[in-house]
């Protein structure tokens, strides 16, 4: 997805709408399972690190269902304000395989 260097948007510091710069936000280290997977995948029983008396019954974690189920992140984009110089986060990501900056 093409997302533009700079958009107008509104800045809740200014209270209007201002040239904003636009930034993603660095990468986080990714974690195998989201802590939303791993609840899910503890009611059907296949989590680890609930105790299992030191047996090795269940599977790899790259073996559960939920794990690299989707293909595309969610774009993670910070805007910073050219007026003041604060910084504030998009309201809502949209799924995208590769972000670029034009
Ligand atoms: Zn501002």
């Amino acid at each position: 997805m093409k997302i533009p260097k700079q958009r107008k948007a509104y800045c809740p510091y200014c209270k209007k709408h201002t040239e904003h710069k636009v930034n993603a936000t660095k990468k986080k280290q990714a974690s195998s399972l989201t802590y939303g997977s791993k609840v899910r995948a503890r009611r059907r029983g296949q989590a680890r690190g609930t105790g299992n008396l030191g047996r090795y019954s269940k599977p790899a974690v790259t073996k559960f269902k939920m794990t690299g189920a989707k293909q595309s992140k969610k774009t993670d984009l910070r805007y910073e304000c050219k007026v003041c110089k604060k910084s504030h986060l998009q309201g809502k990501g949209k799924r995208a395989k590769r972000v670029e900056f034009v």
